[in-house]
């Protein structure tokens, strides 16, 4: 649900690109990243050059793959996409590298996972649109260098910090996509809900948008829900009974908090004295991967207040106290 949309049926992932803002102006939000592309873009088509290599970091599910297709339509070239653990050695890399035409985008997701060996040849590529090739082994070894089409590199991270130095250092554009505020979440509730013929009252839109946890998947993602409890135990129409009844069913507390949101938020309380514990003692007695904890779920919490990262681990709130229903203990005098 949250960290990808493998899990989706084909008819879903249909719909899915449906609602796939397509340009610029299609896009709702980020506007500094957006402002900032648009005059990248612009300039380097006035210049009839690639525009340099963008870095996109921020959670899942913020538009990190839907912003890079907008940028190659906007640049009106081509985009080819792969992700980081997909291009096992560097004849994967070699092999897209040298297909691509001038000015085409390369979208490279989960970039911080590529192979050192792989991200190695990336370096010349990006640097100077040249690749070394190793031809035969042995005695008999030797390099070629081909050179590449000027093209763009397009990076997606949601762990920018893993990211190398020499790798890092090589895009020149370097973007943070940030949560979305209920507003504009609710805008593209309800430009997806137009999409899909679907009548959402004003309010039914606020209700999905305020508890999607800042991420437009989320938020379209329970949009198909609503739209279904809307046709099978409704007339069709999603209003905010519908949603709060959908909503209900799928776990997702008032506060937008789903099962796992509150298995972390109760492990720390109730296991570790609210903290500090680290993250990897949280994950086993969570049952949930570390590195999904850290990625998908602690971003959100930490925003919203529910969470705090110290230097000795991770500390429940006051707030996730007062969210659980439980008292403090040194309220209680324990
Ligand atoms: P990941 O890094 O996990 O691939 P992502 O950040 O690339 O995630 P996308 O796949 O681009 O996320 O976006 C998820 C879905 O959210 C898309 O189907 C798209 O329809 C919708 N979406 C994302 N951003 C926006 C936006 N700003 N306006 C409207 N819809 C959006």
């Amino acid at each position: 649900l949250k960290g990808d949309n493998s899990s989706l049926s084909s008819a879903e992932k249909e719909i899915e690109k449906a609602l796939r803002p397509l340009s610029f102006d299609d896009f709702a939000g980020q506007d500094k990243v957006l402002d900032n592309l648009k005059v990248f873009v612009t300039a380097a088509k006035q210049r009839e050059e690639a525009l340099d290599h963008v870095l996109l970091h921020g959670p899942p599910g913020l538009g990190k793959t839907t912003l890079s297709n907008i940028v190659a339509n906007e640049l009106k070239s081509n985009i080819k996409i792969t992700s980081g653990p997909v291009l096992d050695k560097p004849s994967d890399l070699a092999g897209l590298l040298t297909n691509l035409q001038p000015y085409d985008v390369l979208f490279i997701d989960e970039i911080h996972r590529l192979n050192p060996i792989v991200e190695e040849y990336l370096y010349s590529a990006m640097e100077d649109y040249k690749i070394d090739i190793l031809l035969d082994s042995g005695p008999n070894a030797r390099s070629v260098q081909i050179s590449l089409n000027p093209f763009t590199l397009i990076g997606a991270t949601t762990r920018a910090g893993l990211l190398t130095s020499p790798l890092r250092a090589r895009f020149g554009i370097n973007c943070r996509l940030e949560y979305y505020d209920s507003a504009l979440l609710s805008s593209i509730v309800k430009r997806s809900s137009h999409i899909l013929g679907t009548n959402i009252s004003e309010e039914g839109a606020f209700e999905i948008a305020r508890r999607s946890r800042g991420t437009p998947r989320i938020a379209n993602n329970f949009l198909r829900r609503t739209r279904d409890f809307a046709q099978v135990k409704g007339d069709g129409h999603i209003t905010v009974e519908i949603a709060e009844m959908a909503l209900a069913a799928l776990d997702v507390d008032q506060n937008g908090l789903d099962e796992m949101d509150n298995r972390i938020l109760s492990t720390i309380i109730e296991k570790f004295k609210g903290g500090p514990v680290g993250l990897s003692t949280i994950a086993t007695a969570c049952g949930e991967e570390a590195e999904t904890i850290e990625e998908v779920y602690e971003p959100f919490l930490i925003k919203e207040g529910f969470l705090k990262r110290t230097s000795r681990g991770r500390e429940a709130t006051e707030r996730a106290y007062v969210h659980l229903g439980i008292v403090p203990r040194y309220r209680t005098g324990e």
